[in-house]
């Protein structure tokens, strides 16, 4: 794609360079030539039925996305199925060669896909940057780290000296990655890395409302090097093609919402294949009484509002501490009320607009439930028809009640309740107080006590004095909920582990040699026994393993 490619149709229908300064509610489109190249790497029959997406800034059309049938999928499955066996056998330094490469593709190229990115999710551009940081990270941790996490293992052997077992990671063959709207990069690319280098195929389906920046991520990993046929894209509807995903893969990485995570799930399980989820998430901040209450407050803004609260890991649910309550609260409102929300392709606005209708009615609903119920507005609860479609102003709430549906359920918009404690007993109770737990931040001044009150978390990840991009960004560290969160990783070794089969090898040596296992049966049925009794008893004298 050419570096600047959107475009604003003017009502008259010709195209021209869009100015957000002057022209705010603009539609964006991209011009046919510019999206052709990436819609033909969508497996699809010729003239096949389209998705077309809106651009959530405006809720214009952006693209006719072709889409696949099951059909499809099944011919998907099958190319990369073909081209897995010529890739895992290809040199690791080929295979993390090309994550290197397109490690500095994507700093290069960053303003086409944050474009994109931003057209089809509504996300502000700051938001979008965060998925371009974070491919380059996971990129770059595995090409350097992916040798060291499939080395084999040596692991003691059942006779010490006789027996070399060696614990072997094969690449499971063909990962089918379902993947949703909030992170269009992230959460397709991010995970199509790792599993890459693995030395398996990816059948992909993006969410239908960000298959563009799949489709841009599928022809970057060409240019890296990615031989034909390894990742394949299908784009369809979830009941229908991200349930045909499932039928044809060797292990599922699904994240969502926990009820699709279930579905997927019990299919998976019916093949027993097996699956990485990552559901939704109700987290937690806790904020004890020995903060600087400005320093939380720009923590809580971004931890609550980056990506407008469409974030797995965002913060939907804040103790703090009634010595500091009202103090935190005000600070916290006023950042709140000073943030920059608004379309446009650059960094003018710290935050965009919901990806959806169906975002926005969510959103709508849990806060007028809230209110209904007694909640009080410290600052948002407003729809801003005047900048598109789907903005809703950042909320912050106080006194919700527990009967208000948004105390428990994931709101997944940008909309926070905040309750005092007293103690960071009660904290810790509250916090726990949840089906879910993806994620967790705890704010003190003594990081002693934060990383205590940490381990008493159940959370997947629990961030001491920063929201969630301290665990999300140190990609040694495995990423993954509990619970309702779902279950597997990603990041870090064990991420790369998901998509890997474990085999063991065991060589016995010395057999024709007269040293085999039959020496010691021979001793006779009562003299054995006695014998390998006391080899155990010296082994455990020895501290052998
Ligand atoms: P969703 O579960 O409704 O949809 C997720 C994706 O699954 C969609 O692309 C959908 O098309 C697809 N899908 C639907 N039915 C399917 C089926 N039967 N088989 C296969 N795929 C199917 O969730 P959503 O509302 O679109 O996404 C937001 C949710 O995702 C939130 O709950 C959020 O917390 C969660 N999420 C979790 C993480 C994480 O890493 N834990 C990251 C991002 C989002």
């Amino acid at each position: 794609m050419p570096a600047r490619t959107l475009t604003r149709m003017a009502h008259d229908g010709h195209t021209e360079l869009h100015d957000p300064e002057t022209d705010p509610l603009a539609t964006y489109v991209l011009e046919p030539e510019d999206v052709r190249s990436l819609l033909t790497r969508v497996v699809a029959q010729p003239g096949a039925a389209t998705h077309t997406s809106h651009a959530p800034f405006t809720g214009g059309p952006i693209a006719a996305v072709p889409l696949s049938t099951p059909d499809d999928v099944a011919r998907a499955a099958r190319t990369a199925r073909a081209a897995q066996r010529l890739w895992a056998a290809t040199p690791l330094r080929t295979r993390t060669a090309v994550l290197s490469r397109l490690h500095d593709l994507v700093l290069e190229r960053q303003s086409d896909v944050l474009d994109l990115i931003q057209l089809e999710s509504g996300k502000a551009r700051v938001s979008a940057f965060e998925e371009v940081c974070d491919i380059a990270m996971v990129a770059r941790h595995y090409a350097v780290r992916a040798g060291r996490y499939l080395r084999p293992r040596h692991v003691p052997g059942l006779i010490p000296g006789l027996t070399t077992t060696r614990v072997l990671r094969h690449p499971v063959g063909v990962v089918g990655i379902v993947a949703p709207w909030n992170f269009p990069l992230t959460l397709t690319l991010g995970d199509v890395l790792p599993a890459l280098v693995a030395g398996n195929a990816v059948l992909l389906r993006p969410d239908p409302q960000t298959a563009l920046t799949a489709l841009w991520a599928a022809e970057l990993l060409e240019e890296a090097g990615l031989p034909d046929g390894v990742l394949q894209v299908v784009v369809g509807d979830g009941p229908t093609v991200g349930a045909a995903v499932v039928e044809h893969v060797d292990h599922v990485s699904f994240t969502g919402s926990t009820a699709t995570g279930r579905v997927v799930a019990a299919r998976a399980g019916e093949r027993l294949v097996p699956t990485t989820l990552e559901l939704g998430g109700k987290n937690p901040m806790y904020v004890a009484e020995d903060v600087d209450v400005e320093v939380v407050a720009e923590g809580a803004v971004r931890a609550c509002f980056v990506g407008t609260g469409q974030v797995c890991v965002s913060i939907e649910r804040l103790y703090v501490r009634e010595e500091v309550f009202d103090a935190f609260a005000d600070a916290f409102a006023r950042r709140t009320r000073a943030l920059r929300i608004g379309a446009g392709l650059d960094h003018r606005a710290d935050v965009g607009s919901l990806a959806s209708a169906a975002q926005l009615a969510t959103v709508v609903e849990h806060v007028e439930d809230a209110i209904g119920h007694g909640a009080t507005v410290l600052t948002g609860a407003v729809h801003r028809t005047d900048l598109g479609p789907y903005f809703y102003e950042p909320t912050i709430l106080v006194d919700v009640p527990p009967e208000a549906r948004l105390h428990r359920e994931e709101t997944f918009g940008p909309v926070v309740a905040l309750y005092p404690v007293a103690s960071d007993d009660e904290a810790v109770a509250a916090m726990n107080d949840s089906d879910l737990g993806l994620n967790a931040s705890i704010w003190t001044a003594d990081t002693r006590r934060g990383a205590a009150l940490a381990r008493r978390v159940r959370a997947g990840t629990v961030n001491v004095n920063e929201g969630y991009v301290a665990t999300w960004g140190s990609l040694g560290a495995p990423q993954g909920g509990v619970g309702a969160s779902g279950h597997g990783h990603r990041h870090g070794r064990e991420g790369l582990w998901e998509t890997t089969r474990v085999q063991t090898v065991a060589v016995q040596h010395g057999v024709h040699a007269g040293l085999g296992l039959h020496r010691l049966f021979d001793l006779g049925t009562e003299t054995w026994p006695q014998v390998y009794g006391a080899a155990l008893r010296a082994m455990k004298a020895a501290r052998l393993p």
